[in-house]
């Protein structure tokens, strides 16, 4: 199915990932992939159902703690290492899942040294990013906006506060309710954009013009 949506961990790629992660630690396994959930559109309806009750919003917080818990034990310097190395033998792959790594780490709330984060930072700009959806083959790394949305949670991150990049953001500045103290808005003609201001809105209108279809005529759910 690829990519349903433009965030990270909106895509079959970054959840493999993200399990394939949690099994970097012999002995020491991560529950990473839990604390995503796919909000795929064509995920079983009683799946999506699940995902907005209260009941799922109490384990994905537990889950979450508990795998902080296990970062700030002393694993998390220990993994984000292991992944770095893991990934000078997979040229093809592998910086971005340092990068899927680091947003883990994030979404956990873990600590994470500032070198590490510096590292993170250095690395973006070296992965390929698409600004608008591509076929499978070509869809490697980033796309826009999750690569502002990167960024912005690098600059804010604060450890302690687990940061949900399912969350809408902005488009342009990648912040979301946790940076702006209210949800970006749904572009009002497509709803299939956020931004958090006009100004915003306007800066990015250039790139987003060709996406932005009236939702009544998209006959298809998944481009
Ligand atoms: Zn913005
Ligand atoms: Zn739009």
């Amino acid at each position: 199915m690829g990519r349903w949506g433009h965030r990270l961990f909106e895509s079959d790629h970054d959840i493999d990932v993200a399990g394939d992660l949690g099994e970097t630690l012999k002995g020491n396994p991560l529950q990473l992939s839990r604390m995503i959930h796919q909000t795929d559109m064509l995920a079983p309806q009683e799946a999506r159902i699940f995902y907005q009750t209260d009941e799922y919003k109490i384990i994905l917080e537990q889950t979450v703690a508990e795998v902080r818990a296990q970062l700030d034990s002393g694993l998390g310097d220990c993994f984000f290492e292991k992944v770095r190395a893991h990934a000078k033998k997979n040229t093809f792959d592998g910086p971005y899942q340092i990068i899927i790594a680091g947003a883990l780490m994030m979404r956990a709330g873990a600590k994470i040294r500032p070198k590490h984060i510096q590292y993170l930072r250095g690395l973006v700009p070296t992965i390929h990013c698409n600004h608008r959806f591509a076929l499978p083959i070509f869809d490697l790394g980033f796309r826009e906006p999750g690569r502002v949305q990167f960024l912005n949670a690098l600059d804010n991150y604060v450890a302690g506060t687990p940061r949900d990049f399912q969350a809408p953001s902005c488009f342009t500045c990648g912040k979301s309710e946790v940076d702006l103290g209210f949800a970006p808005k749904k572009c009002s003609r497509c709803r299939g954009a956020w931004y958090c201001s006009q100004k915003c809105q306007k800066a990015q209108w250039a790139n987003h013009k060709p996406a932005c279809i009236p939702l009544e005529k998209k006959f298809s759910l998944n481009v």
